[in-house]
């Protein structure tokens, strides 16, 4: 399996490399040359079996040759025994055609475990087997970061940098991070909002000096690992349902649309994948998007929804070089022109594409707020806010097969947020009851790339 950049100026890599590069240097995202195919057939015999046997069967197709069969299977198994549920991802029906896909029974509960757990496994592996260090840079907009440290914490070839927008992530998200001690874990909290620390990311990797000098390597959701590991659960929740006899949908709560871009790659290989429904907060640049045809960054405002507070979506680029037939130089003008003016416009045949296989909705705060107090009055659920936002987007929406909505995140981690739209208060579960008094460390800096190279240099000892 070969992959290669959405801007064509990179050299195209296998697993490892796109692995272990994040950004490819032409500044493009790594996406697989083409999608691996899975037979009606092959699909079946994957029903009832555990989450570790789907994982390992979707997962072996992007991995080729770098990882031998028998690491894999050790490193998926230790990844999903960290889940406290043994069906690792539970589906809970709603209602008659309506189902909660928990993706939040990771060490930090939110769906970012279920990615960065294998990721960081794979990643130290494929490190001690070259002999090589890492310098891993990410930003998050609250639940990356916890996620990266959990994932992270044992890990031997590898110092970790986490970009959170300072005063941005609630209580819960930021301890998750600021509490883990550990030399090779730090903790920045930059002066300005998600979207400055992810182009604080990007900048990072476009500096070639700095980047080889480090070994920068990345673990947002422009890494391909991770989304690769997010396209097991869409198998997983379909063939539960049905698949392949039968058509799913799934609406998936969205932001920089890597869980979203997952469905899509399901599709591609195969699942019978009926409607894929993106919802977003108030900030709505997707749902405006695939509305009007036109990517138009505007500004960020905070939500009850945090992790959702982004306007300019990185994975939004690998659906742009899909819809325009694995093109280049069409994704070079997009983005160009989002570099020069903000925004992009998408042609009529690529907007048509992703007409044909997405919908949109966006959910104000109001909505959002009703929707959780609606889910626990109907069904005894409590949901947390971006959960909300999906089931208020899939509501509006009418399908014909069953609806996944794809749950994000544990309602103890918006304790505030459900508390106030439901009049109940989350509990956390016992292994993070220690959260809220342990001793938190972070650095806090200028939203400056310059800032932040010089601190991760001087941690380094460079
Ligand atoms: C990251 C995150 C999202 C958005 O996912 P994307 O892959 O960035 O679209 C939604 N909900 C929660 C709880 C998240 O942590």
């Amino acid at each position: 399996m070969k992959y290669v950049s959405t801007r064509g100026q990179a050299p195209k890599l296998n697993f490892e490399g796109a692995m272990l590069s994040g950004l490819a240097r032409d500044g493009g995202l790594y996406v697989p040359e083409h999608f691996p195919k899975f037979t009606k057939a092959q699909m079946t015999a994957l029903r009832g079996r555990p989450y570790e046997d789907v994982a390992f069967a979707v997962c072996a197709q992007f991995v080729g040759s770098a990882i031998p069969a028998k690491e894999l299977k050790a490193m998926i198994s230790a990844a999903y025994a960290t889940f406290d549920h043994q069906a690792v991802v539970p589906l809970k029906q709603l209602g008659p055609n309506a189902f909660l896909l928990e993706l939040f029974h990771g060490p930090t509960l939110a769906f970012k475990d279920v990615a960065m757990q294998l990721l960081a496994r794979m990643m130290d592996w494929s490190l001690a087997k070259n002999q090589r260090r890492a310098v891993i840079v990410g930003a998050t907009s609250g639940d990356t970061g916890g996620a990266a440290v959990a994932a992270f914490e044992q890990s031997q070839n590898t110092s970790l940098f986490i970009l959170h927008p300072h005063g941005r992530v609630s209580d819960v998200q930021r301890r998750q991070m600021t509490t883990v001690k550990s030399p090779a874990i730090h903790n920045l909290a930059i002066e300005g909002t998600f979207d400055d620390a992810q182009a604080i990311v990007k900048a990072l990797f476009n500096d070639h000096k700095f980047r080889d000098g480090v070994g920068l390597a990345g673990v947002n959701s422009i890494n391909w690992a991770r989304i690769m590991a997010q396209i097991v659960y869409y198998f997983y929740a379909a063939l539960a349902l049905g698949a392949p006899d039968r058509r799913v949908s799934f609406t998936v709560p969205s932001a920089n649309f890597g869980n979203m871009f997952a469905g899509l790659a399901a599709k591609r290989m195969g699942l019978p994948v009926d409607k894929l429904i993106v919802a977003t907060n108030s900030n709505d640049i997707l749902d405006r998007t695939i509305k009007t045809g036109r990517y138009q960054v505007t500004g960020v405002h905070p939500t009850i929804s945090p992790s959702m507070d982004i306007q300019l979506s990185s994975n939004f680029e690998r659906l742009v070089f899909l819809a325009n037939r694995n093109d280049p130089a069409a994704v070079r003008a997009a983005m160009g022109s989002l570099a020069q003016s903000q925004s992009f416009t998408l042609k009529s045949p690529a907007l048509k594409s992703i007409r044909a296989e997405f919908s949109s909705g966006a959910s104000s705060e109001a909505e959002t707020s009703a929707s959780m107090a609606e889910t626990l009055k109907h069904t005894g659920e409590l949901v947390d806010p971006h959960t909300a936002v999906g089931l208020h987007v899939a509501m509006q929406h009418q399908v014909q097969s069953p609806m996944v909505i794809l749950a994000t995140a544990h309602p103890a981690k918006f304790p505030d947020a459900v508390q106030a739209a439901t009049g109940q208060t989350p509990r956390l579960p016992l292994h993070l009851s220690h959260l809220m008094n342990a001793k938190e460390s972070f650095k806090v800096l200028p939203n400056s790339v310059q800032a932040v190279k010089d601190y991760i240099l001087s941690q380094e000892g460079h």
